[in-house]
C-alpha cells in the first residue's frame, strides 16, 4: 500500500499533485510520501507488537537525513554498514545504543569510531574481524559488545545477487565455525558476544525461508544453552519483499505469524534490519520524456533520468511499474510497446524493455514507481551527470530533503596538479 494514487487523470502524492511537483523542481525528482513510509514502519511494529522487537530501519535502502530523522522519530534503530552510515545515523539523531553495524569490511577507523561510540552491537562476519575488533576494543580500554553473523545456507529464493545466506556467499559464519567461537569465548577478553544474527538476502516474498533459518537459529541458540552459553539478542535481519510487479509478497502480520512462534521460543530480545519493505514503495522517481524514437525495429521513450539516478534496472534487470503523471481517458487504451531508457552511454541504461505504455509524447512526466529503497542510495555521477534532488510529502506539504547537485559540485574534491597547469 501507498500514497500515489490516480485522483482523476493526474497522479497524487499523499495531497499534492506530482506533475506541480515536476514542474517547480524539475527532474529526474524523486519524490517520498511521509506517511507511506511510517506506515510501513508501524505495520511491522504492530505485526511483531508481542515480542516488541527494535526494528533498526536497514540506511543502505534510502540514507536520506530526512528519511533517517522521520524513522528515529518513530522509535526505529538504524542497521548500518559503515563509517558513512555511523555518520548519519548520529546525524539523524538515532542513539548510539540502537545501532547495529554488520559489513564484512570494516576498517579499523570504522571500528574505533563504532567502539567510542557505543553502537548496540557489531554483527561480525568472520573470525579475523572478531579478533580484531577486540584488539582495538582492548587498545581503548573498552568492551565491545558484538553479535555473531550467521551464514545458515538456506535458499531465499531471490535475485542472486540479493542472496546473503548461502553458504558460497561471503557473509556470516558458519554454525561450526560459530560454535568455536562461543567454546573459546574468553579468550576475547574485550567483547561481549551477546547475540546472534541473520540476514538472508532482501526481496524474499515467502516465510519459508525465514521458518528454515530461524529453525536452524532456534536449534543452535538451545545447543549454546546446553553449553551454559546465555545470549541476549537475536537479530533476523531484513530482506522481506514488496510489489514491484505481480509479486504476491506476505503481508507484515502474515510473516509475523510464521516466525513469531520461533522467536517466542529463544526467549531472546529480537531484532528487525527492514530497509526495503518500509521505503521502496514510499518512493517514486519522476522523469521527462526528451525524446520519441523509432527504429527499424524499436520505439524508444528517451527519458532525463539514467541508470547513474536508478541503477536496478540495469544491476538486477529489476521490474519498476511506469506510470504517466497524467492519463486523461483518451490516452488509456491506447497502448504501444516501448522501452524505455536513458540518456547514459550504456545499452544497459534502460528503464522497461518491450513496455506496453499509453501514449506519450516529448514533454511528458511519467513516475517510475518503487523507487524509494535503492534508488537515491545507489546513485552516481556517471556520465558527469548531477545526482537528483529530493522531496519529502506529507499531506498538502512539500519539503526538499535533498538539493540537485550543481557542476561545481561534480568537480569539487578534484585537482588538476601544477606541473599540468603550466606552474
Ligand atoms: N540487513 C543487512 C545486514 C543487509 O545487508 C541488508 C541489505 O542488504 C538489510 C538488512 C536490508 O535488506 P532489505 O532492504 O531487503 O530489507
Amino acid at each position: 500500500m501507498h500514497e500515489f494514487k490516480y485522483k482523476g487523470s493526474y497522479l497524487y502524492c499523499e495531497d499534492i499533485r506530482v506533475r506541480d511537483l515536476a514542474n517547480r523542481f524539475g527532474t529526474p525528482l524523486y519524490i517520498y510520501s511521509y506517511h507511506t513510509l511510517i506506515g510501513h514502519f508501524v505495520k511491522l511494529k504492530i505485526a511483531f507488537l508481542e515480542v516488541e522487537p527494535l526494528i533498526c530501519y536497514s540506511v543502505k535502502a534510502n540514507s536520506n537525513l530526512a528519511v533517517l530523522r522521520a524513522l528515529v522519530d518513530k522509535g526505529a534503530g538504524l542497521d548500518i554498514v559503515s563509517g558513512g552510515e555511523l555518520f548519519r545515523a548520529i546525524k539523524a539523531g538515532c542513539p548510539a545504543d540502537k545501532i547495529v553495524y554488520a559489513s564484512v569490511g570494516k576498517t579499523d577507523r570504522e571500528i574505533e569510531e563504532a567502539v567510542r561510540r557505543r553502537i548496540l552491537f557489531f554483527n561480525v562476519e568472520s573470525l579475523p574481524e572478531l579478533e580484531n575488533i577486540n584488539r582495538i576494543a582492548a587498545r581503548l580500554n573498552k568492551i565491545a559488545n558484538v553479535a555473531i553473523r550467521i551464514n545458515p545456507d538456506v535458499e531465499p529464493k531471490t535475485h542472486k545477487f540479493i542472496t546473503t545466506g548461502k553458504i558460497t556467499n561471503k557473509f556470516g559464519i558458519d554454525f561450526k565455525g560459530a560454535y568455536k567461537i562461543f567454546l573459546f569465548r574468553n579468550k576475547f577478553t574485550n567483547l561481549n558476544i551477546c547475540g546472534l544474527h541473520i540476514h538472508i538476502g532482501s526481496q524474499i516474498t515467502e516465510s519459508t525461508p525465514y521458518v528454515a533459518a530461524i529453525t536452524k537459529m532456534v536449534n543452535f541458540i538451545a545447543k549454546l544453552k546446553r553449553r551454559g552459553i546465555d545470549l541476549e539478542y537475536l537479530n533476523i535481519g531484513g530482506g522481506l519483499g514488496i510489489i514491484y510487479d505481480k509479486e504476491i509478497p506476505q503481508t507484515a502480520q502474515k510473516f509475523a505469524s510464521k516466525v513469531l512462534p520461533l522467536l517466542k521460543k529463544t526467549g531472546l530480545k529480537i531484532i528487525l534490519e527492514p530497509g526495503r519493505f518500509i521505503v521502496g514503495n514510499a518512493g517514486i522517481l519522476v522523469t521527462k520524456v526528451l525524446y520519441i524514437k523509432s527504429t527499424p525495429k524499436k520505439k524508444f521513450v528517451i527519458v532525463d533520468a539514467g541508470m547513474n539516478d536508478l541503477l536496478r534496472p540495469a544491476l538486477y534487470g529489476a521490474y519498476h511499474n511506469i506510470l504517466p503523471l497524467h492519463a486523461p481517458r483518451s490516452t488509456l487504451h491506447a497502448k504501444e510497446k516501448v522501452d524505455i531508457v536513458g540518456p547514459i552511454c550504456e545499452s544497459a541504461d534502460f528503464f522497461a524493455k518491450d513496455r506496453r505504455l499509453s501514449c506519450v509524447k516529448e514533454g511528458d512526466y511519467l513516475a517510475i514507481m518503487g523507487a524509494g529503497a535503492y534508488g537515491f542510495s545507489m546513485s552516481s555521477n556517471y556520465n558527469s551527470r548531477r545526482r537528483a534532488e529530493e522531496a519529502l510529502v506529507i499531506k498538502d506539504k512539500v519539503f526538499v530533503v535533498r538539493k540537485r547537485e550543481t557542476h561545481a559540485d561534480l568537480t569539487c574534491n578534484e585537482i588538476i596538479p601544477p606541473f599540468l597547469l603550466g606552474l
